[in-house]
């Protein structure tokens, strides 16, 4: 099982990341997105991350050059139909990532392997969407990808092995260290990670500290490299709700339920450095 193209729905924060890797990997990407205004945006923040890359001399400019020029946008997902591999980086939400999951089945080639970056939802609901439920992985990179050298191998309950073990060699191609990991809501990472910010979101909402204060408590106290509500700003607020209700909903745990003020903040719009306005406030 060759994978010698990639596809990436979604140019969001994950999308276009997981697209620039893949295309400085030298993989030709098509990225898909709804409309021209969020590719524009995704090819944006891709371009602004090459050219910190050439700075600080990771890249040569012709290497940023050729990566940039390996990647093709597009509205039509009928664009997918000749690539190996399609990730999906699109908003986590179950029903958006259905929809998206049985068009991709129509229009990718039937070997092609159907990936998806979500950061709590089942795989296995989602390869039962699909007519090839064996070739549906989860590729869970991190933010920002570039950077984060983890990628959560997500085995759905119908995954081929022969799949899985294409998808953690590409992995290492595009310089990542695969885990192996089973499906269960949030995986690894957002089973342990989201229900810590989601108590941080408590600790500010009884106002026991200022929100820089409980991140520096972590910082400082237990040698995290950021501090809870920082990076709840840099996950986005909307993304870190829509995780604690998978939690929530599929574990019907109450350890899981999703602090008040994280919800009063979705609802605001106040979602983190995407919007400029988290528990800090962004110059964007
Ligand atoms: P984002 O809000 O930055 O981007 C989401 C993108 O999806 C937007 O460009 C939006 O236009 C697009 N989109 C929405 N509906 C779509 C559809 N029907 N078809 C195609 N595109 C659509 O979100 P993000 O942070 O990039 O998260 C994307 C996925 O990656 C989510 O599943 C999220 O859980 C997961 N993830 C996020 C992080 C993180 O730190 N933000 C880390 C790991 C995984």
């Amino acid at each position: 099982m060759t994978i010698n193209s990639f596809g990436v729905v979604g140019a969001g924060q994950m999308g276009g990341g997981i697209a620039q890797v893949a295309a400085v990997s030298g993989f030709d990407v098509v990225l898909y997105d709804l409309n021209d205004a969020a590719l524009a945006r995704g090819l944006g923040a891709i371009s602004a991350s090459l050219a910190r890359m050439v700075n600080k001399e990771k890249l040569t400019q012709s290497e940023a050059d050729q990566a940039l020029a390996r990647i093709q946008q597009t509205t039509d997902m009928a664009a997918m139909a000749a690539v190996d591999i399609v990730v999906e980086a699109a908003s986590e939400d179950e029903e958006i990532k259905k929809n998206i999951f049985r068009k991709l089945d129509e229009v990718c080639k039937p070997d092609a392997i159907l990936a998806t970056n979500t950061s709590s939802i089942s795989i296995t609901r989602l390869a039962a969407v699909t007519s090839r439920p064996g070739k549906v992985i989860g590729m869970h990179f991190m933010n920002p990808v570039p950077m984060m050298q983890l990628v959560e191998i997500i085995r759905a309950l119908q995954t081929d092995d022969a799949v899985f073990d294409a998808v953690k060699q590409l992995s290492l191609d595009m310089a990542k260290v695969p885990v192996d990991v089973n499906d269960a809501p949030g995986f690894v990472s957002n089973r342990i990670l989201m229900p810590m910010i989601n108590e941080a979101v408590f600790c500010r909402y009884e106002n026991l500290a200022s929100a820089e204060e409980i991140d520096t408590v972590m910082k400082l106290g237990m040698s995290h490299p950021m501090g809870p509500l920082a990076l709840a700003d840099l996950i986005g607020l909307d993304t870190c709700l829509s995780i604690m209700e998978v939690l929530y909903d599929n574990f019907k745990d109450s350890k899981y339920r999703p602090c008040p003020l994280l919800v009063q903040m979705v609802d605001a719009g106040y979602l983190g450095r995407k919007s400029g306005r988290g528990f800090y406030q962004y110059d964007n």
